[in-house]
């Protein structure tokens, strides 16, 4: 006969930014926590996202920070408020972190990489008495319980409550591989289909672009739908990638045409008469090069996509400032920084609880919501997990 489920008070199951949190919550709440993580060390995306410089959060007033969550702004507005922008600067310090805000108020620890605020915050857990299970893999409910692949063999686990923190469904070798949408999906619980968030653009570049790939447009506006961004985007060998595109791919994504404004802060007009001015005889990259100081990637850009490139310069400042991208799609899913999709709002209740599993708790990029790059995406995690945490302490 198959050995009984071990039982736990407090199970959570994924170790990146929102599980820990969750476990920090049950933990300061008295509660025997037990996290178990598929992969063999915790977070592995967090560290990851720390390679290119770990921005935790974003430095502004609560009801700005609040509006790139779209239409579920609602929904994370009491979660947000309780742990927002300011919370998770405090909780960084707390660990020994000092953070700073750069010049667009994006906030990062001042050693720029996430390992050392992992290591001090799985210090803390551990003597706050969170046990943290490494390579124990859920594969879903056997007999009621929650069953694993663990390094001694089968094992099913039968907590009191349960916080799910497993991830969104992409960088699959990370560990979010988005597998647990079939278990959840057989037990009646409401998804939406994974989509790509903050992700590249797929672009079959001319071989004359060829030199400008690494490039970075810097400045420059992007428009899609209803979105509207300002920032950097870099030509890469497969496209166009950086965090100006990631804020308008959503509306991409769902069909809308993408344009490029390369001269943002100059009226059409304004372009029009700079480009007029110019010298008799002189070739139309000069001319956009001396009069409008587009630097060669831009200039390249334009050539690009603007073909046959009008000469008249009133024509040619339109283009400039309203520049239609065409492109292949989004890159895949696996590669986004983040994804859409996954756990639908009204399958939870106000505590992140899931209506159809009591004492079951959803949160971080399972949950679906998206928001672009620039601290939202960590700190949404951070908040919903906490959220979840103290809720579950408190049904317990
Ligand atoms: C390259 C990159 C850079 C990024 N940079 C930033 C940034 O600077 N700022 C920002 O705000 N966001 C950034 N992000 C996004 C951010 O890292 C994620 O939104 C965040 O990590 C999601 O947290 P989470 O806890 O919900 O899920 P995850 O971090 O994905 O953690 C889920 C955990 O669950 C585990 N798991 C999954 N399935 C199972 C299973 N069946 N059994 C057991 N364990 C399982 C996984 O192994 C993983 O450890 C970046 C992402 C990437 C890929």
């Amino acid at each position: 006969m198959a050995e009984p489920p071990e039982t736990v008070d407090a199970l959570v199951i994924g170790a990146g930014p929102a599980g820990l949190m969750a476990a920090e919550a049950l933990a300061a709440a008295g509660r025997r926590v037990v996290v178990a993580e598929g992969k063999p060390s915790p977070a592995r995306k967090l560290l990851m996202a720390g390679k290119s410089g770990l921005n935790l959060t974003r430095n502004e007033p609560l009801e700005a920070f609040l509006a790139h969550y779209g239409p579920v702004e609602e929904r994370l507005r009491p979660i947000l408020t309780a742990f927002g922008p300011e919370q998770v600067m405090d909780w960084a310090e707390g660990l020994g972190e000092q953070v700073f805000t750069g010049s667009t108020g994006r906030v990062f620890p001042r050693v720029m990489k996430a390992s050392p605020l992992l290591r001090a915050w799985l210090l803390r857990l551990r003597q706050g008495g969170v046990e943290i299970r490494t390579r124990w893999l859920w594969t879903g409910w056997e007999e009621g319980a929650f069953a694993f692949d663990a390094p001694t063999g089968r094992r099913r686990i039968s907590p009191r409550v349960t916080v799910l923190a497993l991830g969104g469904a992409s960088w699959a070798r990370l560990g979010s591989d988005g597998a647990w949408a079939v278990w959840l999906a057989a037990r009646g619980v409401p998804l939406a289909p994974f989509r790509p968030a903050n992700a590249g653009l797929i672009v079959p570049w001319s071989p004359m672009m060829q030199r400008h790939h690494g490039a970075p447009l810097k400045g420059i506006a992007l428009s899609a739908g209803a979105l509207r961004s300002r920032g950097e985007v870099v030509i890469s060998a497969r496209g166009l990638e950086g965090g100006g595109l990631y804020s308008v791919v959503a509306d991409v994504r769902d069909g809308a045409p993408l344009l490029m404004d390369l001269i943002p802060d100059m009226t059409q007009a304004q372009a029009a008469d700079r480009l007029g001015a110019g010298r008799k005889g002189e070739s139309l990259a000069n001319r956009l090069r001396k009069a409008l100081r587009l630097s060669p990637a831009a200039i390249a850009l334009i050539q690009e996509f603007g073909r046959p490139l009008p000469t008249d310069p009133p024509a040619l400042a339109m283009l400039l400032k309203h520049l239609p991208i065409s492109h292949g799609g989004l890159r895949p899913l696996d590669e986004a920084i983040s994804t859409a999709g996954g756990v639908r709002w009204e399958a939870v209740d106000a505590d992140l609880m899931l209506r159809d599993l009591p004492g079951t708790y959803v949160a971080g990029e399972m949950l679906d919501w998206e928001a672009p790059t620039g601290g939202y995406l960590l700190t949404a995690c951070f908040a919903t997990g906490r959220h979840a945490g103290k809720a579950a302490a408190h049904w317990l």
